[in-house]
């Protein structure tokens, strides 16, 4: 674990005006200044360009919460990686929950948007996870394998550097309700398992796998203790300065 990046990165969601997003930046600056672990914010779209403005000379690193697969062309509403590369965005999430829920991406799609953000050379946080009802069903660790596996369809053991795989329980994100940190290193150590199948054991030791899903000031310490949970992907508790950085410096 000692050998592993730590990272924690914010997922700002639909939240913040891209003025908003200066005045919650300003205010993290400071808070996270000290990290020992690398820190990223992944804002909306409209706040991107401030929010690579603003963390310029500062440790805090800028993601996208989505990207598209496609180059170019015809697809209203869409943003590639190139787009993301251009403004100086380093970070993408592919493949969170509620993407997967509400807009309707598939373990394929999450496996196209991160080859192309990869191809573009962006580094990419793939989401994975089980709803509620697929724990229940004790099928947790078989369908992580599986969204892992899919995702990672093509992608290369030198991309797997700028790969970060976030284990996201649909079950524990927004809802307050967090995994506990036996249930997090279980899922997460699954995960370096199916790495070390795929890539072998020296790519599956060196990457950074995050827990993510109500993780907050009180619950970070016990969470990031485990042996193979190495960060955190934070949804509410990355909109206040205070929070996210309690986080940070627990990590
Ligand atoms: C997330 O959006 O990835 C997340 C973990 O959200 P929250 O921390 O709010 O559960």
């Amino acid at each position: 674990k000692a050998t592993r990046k730590a990272i924690i990165a914010g997922n700002w969601k639909m939240n913040k005006t891209a003025t908003e997003a200066a005045e919650l930046i300003d205010a993290l600056i400071p808070a996270v200044k000290d990290a020992d672990c690398e820190v990223v914010i992944c804002t909306p779209f409209t706040s991107l360009v401030t929010a690579v403005e603003k963390c310029k000379g500062t440790n805090i690193h800028v993601g996208a919460e989505n990207v598209h697969f496609e180059k170019s062309g015809a697809f209203t509403g869409e943003i590639s990686a190139d787009m993301l590369v251009d403004l100086g965005v380093e970070y993408v999430i592919t493949g969170h929950s509620e993407r997967r829920q509400y807009f309707a991406e598939t373990d394929e799609t999450v496996n196209k948007r991160t080859k192309a953000a990869l191809e573009a050379g962006l580094k990419v946080i793939v989401c994975v996870g089980e709803s509620l009802a697929q724990r229940e069903q004790g099928v947790t660790e078989e369908l992580v394998r599986m969204q892992t596996k899919i995702a990672l369809g093509g992608v290369s053991a030198e991309e797997m550097k700028r790969v970060v795989i976030a284990y996201e329980p649909v079950w524990a994100i927004g809802t307050g309700r967090t995994a506990t940190a036996d249930q997090a290193q279980e899922v997460c150590a699954a995960i370096r398992k199916v790495l070390g199948e795929l890539y072998g054991e020296e790519v599956a030791e060196a990457t950074t796998v995050q827990y993510g899903g109500s993780m907050n000031a009180g619950n970070a310490d016990e969470l990031l203790s485990k042996k193979d949970v190495d960060g955190g992907l934070i949804g509410g508790a990355s909109l206040k300065a205070d929070a996210f950085g309690a986080i940070v410096a627990a990590a």
